[in-house]
């Protein structure tokens, strides 16, 4: 049995989905975590449980600005992630995955930490390789209303990889996959807290195109589990690596299922399909198999009734 080591642990974006759950894991695990966010799309319910912990410290900060702590390791998950938030500013978009990159890298870089990047699938654009292995360099127009996101993730990978070859910067890099579970916002525009919030209310449920466009699904345990293990892999495992569900559903059969988890009386209505939407998207995990022995354990099904009820508590309270 290796001896633990606590780790006094920063977490970028902490107060958002991924993040808080995240921090609660790395909590669990005993070690002390610094949370820093400034709250752009991450609400403070999503920690608040935290707050009491001893070992749990809260920043609000941007990190476009400079950051001096002292930590032994970094995960930058700081971004908004679902469209409709980060089309909202999209240069504070891209300058948070630029700018907040290049501070993160710096304060790795003094402090000689192990960073953690959220890299994103995003980063193959709309794909002409499927499944999308990590050597495929993708399609991403980077003038479109997506491209502050897509291409400020490829930029923050660059800088990642600068940094390494640069001044040997101990870098893991993940793509992550589509992810969905407890905590996402019920109003972020994503699809799977979309049809689940109008499933519920008894609201149509809008397929944007004529829904046979593909996404891969992962549940945040699943995808939190794949981040904690390329983080403690041994040394050289840099990625880019992808996470994510290869199990591919078109986005009907989404509506479909959902439909049927609820038992909703929803309608599906057809509404135009957003400028650059990818037609279709499925990792390719082979290396995360080899390299880390991860997959998800979490089938579609047993997710989505997990999500379900956690969206069914925010509605009733
Ligand atoms: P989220 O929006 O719930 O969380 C992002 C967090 O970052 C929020 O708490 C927000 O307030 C914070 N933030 C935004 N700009 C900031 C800034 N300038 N300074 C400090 N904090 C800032 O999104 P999420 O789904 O939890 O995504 C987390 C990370 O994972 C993001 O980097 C995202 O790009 C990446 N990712 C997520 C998915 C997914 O399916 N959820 C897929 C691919 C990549
Ligand atoms: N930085 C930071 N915290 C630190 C160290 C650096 O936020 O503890 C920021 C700093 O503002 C700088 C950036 O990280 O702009 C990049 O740092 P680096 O040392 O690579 O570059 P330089 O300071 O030479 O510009
Ligand atoms: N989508 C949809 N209806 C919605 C929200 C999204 O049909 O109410 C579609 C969207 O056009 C895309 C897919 O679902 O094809 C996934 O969208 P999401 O925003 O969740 O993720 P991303 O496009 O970033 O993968």
């Amino acid at each position: 049995m290796p001896i633990f080591q606590r780790k006094r642990i920063l977490v970028t974006g902490g107060a958002g989905f991924l993040g808080s759950h995240l921090c609660e894991r790395l909590l669990n695990q005993g070690h002390d975590v610094l949370c820093v966010d400034n709250f752009f799309t991450g609400p403070r319910d999503n920690i608040v449980h935290l707050i009491g912990n001893p070992r749990f410290e809260l920043m609000r900060h941007d990190v476009t600005f400079p950051l001096y702590v002292e930590v032994d390791e970094i995960y930058n998950l700081a971004c908004p992630a679902s469209p409709i938030h980060y089309q909202q500013d999209s240069v504070q978009t891209t300058k948070t995955s630029v700018h907040g990159a290049i501070n993160m890298l710096g304060l790795a870089k003094r402090v000689k930490a192990r960073i953690f990047q959220a890299s994103t699938s995003e980063v193959y654009g709309d794909p002409e390789v499927h499944p999308q292995t990590e050597n495929y360099l993708g399609n991403v127009n980077p003038i479109g209303p997506r491209a502050c996101y897509d291409e400020g993730k490829r930029c923050a990978e660059t800088l990642f990889f600068d940094y390494h070859r640069q001044y040997g910067l101990d870098i893991r890099v993940a793509r992550i996959f589509n992810t969905y579970g407890p905590r996402m916002q019920p109003d972020d525009g994503r699809v799977v807290s979309n049809f689940i919030m109008q499933a519920l209310q008894g609201e149509p449920i809008t397929i944007y195109g004529d829904g046979q466009q593909t996404r891969s699904f992962c549940y945040v345990d699943d995808l939190i589990d794949g981040v904690l293990r390329l983080m403690a892999a041994p040394g050289g495992v840099t990625g880019p690596i992808n996470l994510g569900n290869p199990h591919e559903f078109t986005i009907k059969a989404l509506a479909q299922k959902i439909i049927a988890l609820t038992g909703s009386k929803s309608e599906i209505i057809y509404k135009n399909l957003p400028t650059d939407d990818p037609l279709q998207r499925c990792p390719d995990i082979s290396l995360a198999h080899d390299k880390l022995d991860w997959q998800p354990a979490t089938s579609l099904d047993d997710g989505l009734v997990r999500t379900i009820t956690y969206f069914e508590t925010l509605i009733s309270a």
